[in-house]
């Protein structure tokens, strides 16, 4: 086996939290996160020919094809910055990714941990309709419940911030949906491997910053 890597899961339905705490965990571990919605984003945003395919399906809340997905992943990983690992946001979303995540990292001693964000659905729904991101960083904030400082510009960067169209509430339906049919099987699949770990994400930002903290071990 080589060198044993840092590799973290964050599970949970669209809107429970991955990326906001993705982005503290980086912050305070070191390691990096890979958010392939954020890949996917980036590459629509600059009309490559992946984001010219991921478009339609990201437009209904689908999946992008695996083949694709996977292999986007796979070359995200080999950059220098995941030698020691990553923290994996959106990725795997169905155990066909799973699978293949498994083979990437079991040379490294495979997924270390897979927190398990957990939420009520009407409080999904009340964080997916207010959250605002920043087109340049991908920061993110709500217009409620986490405000930028000034309103509609990025605290990091002096971005604009705007509401993903995939926020709106026919395709949150819908994504909602994908994450119940296609994404919640991993609970199982992590949990009969014993990397699972559930953590309350109905609580504040930090609180459940300081609960992920605790599992990295
Ligand atoms: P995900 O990556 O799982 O889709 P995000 O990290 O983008 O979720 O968070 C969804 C929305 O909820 C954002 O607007 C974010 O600011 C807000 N949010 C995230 N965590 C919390 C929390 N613990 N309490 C209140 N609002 C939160
Ligand atoms: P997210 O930013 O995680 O909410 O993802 C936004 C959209 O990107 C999803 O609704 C999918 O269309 C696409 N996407 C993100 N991650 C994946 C994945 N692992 N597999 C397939 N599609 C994905
Ligand atoms: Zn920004």
């Amino acid at each position: 086996m080589s060198e044993a890597r840092t590799y973290v899961v964050l599970l949970g339905v669209p809107g429970a939290g991955k990326g906001t705490q993705a982005k503290l965990l980086e912050q305070s571990t070191g390691l990096p996160q890979v958010s392939t919605g954020d890949i996917f984003r980036y590459n629509l945003k600059n009309q490559t020919e992946l984001g010219k395919l991921a478009k339609s399906y990201m437009d209904k809340g689908d999946l992008v094809p695996d083949d694709v997905t996977i292999r986007m992943v796979e070359d995200r990983l080999q950059q220098p910055d995941c030698a020691r690992g990553a923290i994996m946001d959106g990725f795997p979303r169905n155990l066909v990714q799973a699978a293949a995540f498994d083979k990437v990292t079991a040379p490294f001693g495979g997924v270390r941990v897979v927190p398990l964000i957990n939420v009520e659905d009407d409080e999904t729904i009340r964080r997916i309709t207010g959250r605002r991101s920043c087109r340049t960083c991908g920061a993110v904030y709500h217009v409620t419940l986490n405000p930028p400082k000034v309103e509609g510009i990025c605290d990091v960067d002096g971005g604009e911030l705007y509401q993903r169209d995939d926020d709106k509430e026919e395709t949150v339906r819908n994504r909602l949906f994908v994450y119940y049919k296609q994404t919640s099987p991993l609970i199982g699949y992590y949990f009969a491997k014993g990397v699972l770990a559930e953590v309350d994400g109905s609580r504040s930002i930090n609180e459940v910053q300081q609960a992920l903290m605790a599992l990295m071990g």
